[in-house]
């Protein structure tokens, strides 16, 4: 027998559900690599990091991290963030960090409709769901531009100002990313999404990018749509859409929404991407850390299994991010479903159901 393919992988459970649903999903890539006749196997290293740790130490991440995390092949992350520590603090210290740090400038985030899960839209006469959101993940609305306490400013009291950031080669890099993941795609169609009527520069900048683009790509449609509108879209010609780009602000807020239509938020799964393959990309769910439901045993771990899948696309394993797809299908096709979806099942049951569908 060959030696197998190993795979180093950081974990990086985190928070509240985060540390549930990243078991769940190292016991289902466990099992894919057990029935993989030898091909291919996983080594993990799991790391401490999160707001229990910040309690402790007083840091997000040990100072070292990011170097100890450049060694790896990718990192599978939970959640960050908790009630006792500001987002601020615990956002910007470890996820926003590493994205950051590794230039993960392409976010993915597919969204289809589940056999068996109820979608508010199905309810509608939609039978067809299946989206990837693009979003810009490096610049736009989060780059941290700004300040407060601003005084003489404004009719009084404490002035803020935050700015976004539009950078022809990041709105270009994220587009061409995004172009060319829809000549991968049954629709050849690309939706740009700005809010350029009502802010001139960046997301000008952005529409007259996206329409230089465009003429590369003559075998992809394109479309240029307000966030708002697109919002409308989404609900009510959501067949309509394939690959949908937009800046960090409202990618974020449209990939929630669409992961809502889909069925819950528990399901979407996500990829921050640094497609230069310079450093390691990170996969987690779209969900935070979700205190509410947080140990209970609750948590939906089909986003985070849903975010391994595309971690093996991203390792040039396609067949077995296929077959992990299937599992997650056959699991809710046979109603093991947790309660965010309308089922009874614990993330434990779901996990059973999963590594089941994978080893029979
Ligand atoms: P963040 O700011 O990190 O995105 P958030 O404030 O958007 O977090 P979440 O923690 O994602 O909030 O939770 C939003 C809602 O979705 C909560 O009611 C939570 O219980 C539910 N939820 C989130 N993740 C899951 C999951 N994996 N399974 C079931 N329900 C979930
Ligand atoms: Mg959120």
């Amino acid at each position: 027998m060959t030696k197998p393919r190993t795979f180093r992988i950081a974990a990086i459970p985190a928070d509240g559900v985060g540390t549930e649903v990243v078991a769940a999903g190292r016991a289902v890539l466990d099992a894919l690599a057990e029935n993989s006749d030898g091909a291919f196997a996983f080594d993990w290293e799991e790391f401490p990091w999160g707001c229990d740790y910040y309690g402790k130490t007083g840091k997000m991440i040990d100072d070292d991290g990011l170097e100890r995390l450049k060694e790896f092949d990718a990192i599978y992350f939970g959640a960050v963030g908790w009630p006792t520590v500001p987002d601020h603090i615990s956002l910007w210290g470890l996820r926003l960090k590493i994205c950051q740090n590794f230039d993960q400038w392409a976010n993915i985030r597919p969204v289809h409709f589940l056999p068996g899960v109820q979608s508010p839209l199905r309810k509608a006469d939609h039978t067809e769901l299946d989206w990837v959101v693009v979003r810009e993940n490096s610049e736009g609305e989060y780059a941290g531009l700004g300040g407060r306490n601003l005084s003489g400013r404004g009719p009084g009291g404490e002035v803020a100002i935050q700015s976004a950031l539009f950078t022809e080669v990041g709105c270009e890099r994220v587009m061409r990313f995004a172009f060319d993941l829809a000549r991968t795609r049954d629709r050849r169609k690309v939706s740009s999404v700005t809010k350029s009527n009502a802010q001139q520069y960046g997301m000008v900048l952005w529409d007259e990018v996206f329409k230089r683009v465009a003429q590369d790509y003559p075998d992809v449609e394109t479309e240029s749509v307000l966030v708002d509108a697109m919002s409308a879209k989404f609900v009510l010609r959501p067949e309509d859409l394939s690959v949908v780009v937009a800046s960090n602000l409202n990618a974020d807020i449209l990939s929630d929404l669409g992961s809502a239509l889909a069925g819950s938020l528990g399901l979407a799964a996500s990829a921050n991407l640094n497609p230069e393959r310079r450093y390691p990309s990170m996969f987690e769910p779209v969900h935070g850390s979700a205190p509410d439901i947080a140990g209970q045993g609750l948590a939906n771990p089909i986003g985070a299994v849903g975010s391994a899948a595309l971690m093996l696309e991203h390792f040039g394993l396609p067949e077995q991010a296929a077959r992990l797809n299937r599992a997650i299908e056959a699991t809710t096709a046979a109603g093991v479903l947790t309660r965010d979806v309308g089922g009874t099942a614990t993330t434990e049951d779901v996990t059973k159901a999963l590594i089941g569908h994978l080893t029979n």
